[in-house]
């Protein structure tokens, strides 16, 4: 090779830190999740809405609230170069939600049920089951007021757990109340810790009186047992309040389904009133909530729109993924039916015609495929229909083409004998190939 041709090195380029592929045979565990929540959508009448990955800065900053981690440190937020506009991947998508609801008058006719799944953006320390690019499964209830609906929204989770085998969950819930018995509930909270103001970190000095609900949210460890002897929402609350509450636990002792009320549970936004919840599990370490979603009445007036109230939560895809993966769960690659091996290349046209009749059919049959030039010898061909996993291996031999006829031959099953088939009619036994047929 001369000068000219010879490649040059290039330096290979690398995903940014926090942000996952997710590649075979990984990713069809995914697909089989996001398979059984569209089901689960379905069984509850949840439709789906799927809202741009950018949005307008302003939107986080005045849904979210400015004093919360999303909106301080976490967001990715830029210029775009064409117009200058302030533009942030989106850190969750209820505020996107909400935003579409009230650009489109989604709620003209009643309330609405809706869920999304995608990725989501935050620039956090990555770690086990923390990324700066992570996926959510969210559902929001829009129009709805009552308690009965955020037990709804419980109980799809919880039902998802169920159909996942996930045991190791509990469900934790509180009631932040609303803005007056928060403003009571704010100022005995400023009052019990301006009076340790020497043992607060530097944090919640300084949002000790921006949000100093915040300040029980603190992971610092040194803070905890300050959190523990600070004054309690819950004996903040009022009779409407406690009645909402009650109304949510009634439908979950109804069901069944275990909880504690946790009066220390926040929630790292501003946007939430009255109920909140997280599921959490033990099993994986200090990133163990697996959904988080509460009541949200204020967040509509606060992007602009009429008041409404509304409920939701979302999940964290990797989290539950993990957490499957910590009990064993069953990989879910799907079985491949059939591997076609085609010895020449003249064969190749008809062959492939047989093969679009068959996966027109629903069966899946992966066709052999050489890097190099030419075809490759039926050796290497049946290694690779072996290795496949493939229950049969199809062999378009060109004397049995001739004959329009394939052969078909198990490769799991030494009890099943070899078979030649008619090509023309590949609709009829292609369906016998099939392992859920
Ligand atoms: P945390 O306290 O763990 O930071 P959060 O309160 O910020 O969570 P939410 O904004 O309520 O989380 O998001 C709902 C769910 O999304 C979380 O319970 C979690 O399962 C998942 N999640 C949030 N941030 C991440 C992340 N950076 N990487 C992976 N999953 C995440
Ligand atoms: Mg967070």
């Amino acid at each position: 090779m001369n000068e000219k041709t010879a490649p040059r090195k290039v330096e290979k380029l690398l995903a940014v830190k926090g942000m996952n592929d997710i590649l075979p045979p990984d990713s069809a565990r995914w697909e089989a999740l996001e398979e059984r929540v569209r089901k689960l959508m379905q069984r509850f009448a949840y439709e789906n809405v799927r809202t741009p990955i950018v949005e307008p800065t302003a939107l986080f900053v005045r849904g979210l609230g400015e004093v919360t981690d999303i909106v301080e440190k976490e967001m990715y937020s830029f210029d775009d170069r064409l117009n200058g506009e302030a533009l942030t991947l989106r850190p969750e998508n209820t505020a996107g939600v909400v935003r579409a609801a009230i650009e489109h008058t989604l709620l003209y006719n009643g309330g609405k049920r809706l869920y999304y799944m995608g990725p989501m953006f935050r620039h956090e320390r990555p770690q086990r089951g923390r990324y700066r690019q992570f996926h959510q499964i969210g559902a929001e209830a829009l129009g709805f007021c009552g308690g009965e609906i955020d037990a709804e929204l419980i109980l799809m989770a919880h039902a998802l757990w169920q159909e996942l085998g996930l045991t190791d969950v509990e469900l934790q819930i509180n009631s932040l109340g609303q803005p007056e018995e928060r403003n009571l509930h704010r100022a005995a909270l400023i009052q019990h810790f301006e009076a340790q103001h020497d043992l607060l970190d530097e944090e919640a000095k300084r949002r000790l009186h921006l949000n100093p609900l915040r300040l029980l949210d603190s992971k610092n460890p040194a803070m905890q047992p300050l959190i523990e002897a600070a004054p309690r929402l819950l004996d903040f609350l009022g009779d409407a309040s406690k009645r909402h509450l009650q109304a949510v636990t009634d439908v979950l002792d109804a069901n069944g389904v275990a909880y504690s009320v946790n009066p220390r549970l926040v929630r790292g936004m501003d946007y939430y009133n009255l109920t909140v919840f997280e599921f959490v599990t033990t099993k994986l370490g200090s990133q163990g909530t697996i959904c988080a979603g509460g009541r949200y009445d204020y967040l509509f007036e606060q992007v602009g729109g009429k008041p409404t109230p509304a409920v939701g939560w979302a999940i964290g895809m990797e989290r539950v993924l993990e957490l499957l993966k910590e009990l064993g769960g069953a990989d879910a690659a799907p079985a491949l039916d059939a591997y076609a091996i085609v010895p020449d290349a003249a064969s190749l046209p008809a062959a492939m015609a047989c093969l679009q009749t068959l996966r027109a059919q629903g069966t899946s049959v992966l066709m052999h495929a050489s890097a190099a030039e030419g075809m490759a010898s039926m050796k290497s061909q049946f290694k690779r229909a072996d290795a496949s996993g493939a229950r049969y291996a199809l062999i378009f031999g060109a004397d049995e083409m001739a004959q329009g006829l394939v052969t078909v031959k198990a490769l799991r099953d030494a009890g099943i004998a070899q078979q030649t088939r008619a090509l023309p009619e590949a609709a009829q036994w292609g369906k016998s190939l099939q392992s859920n047929a």
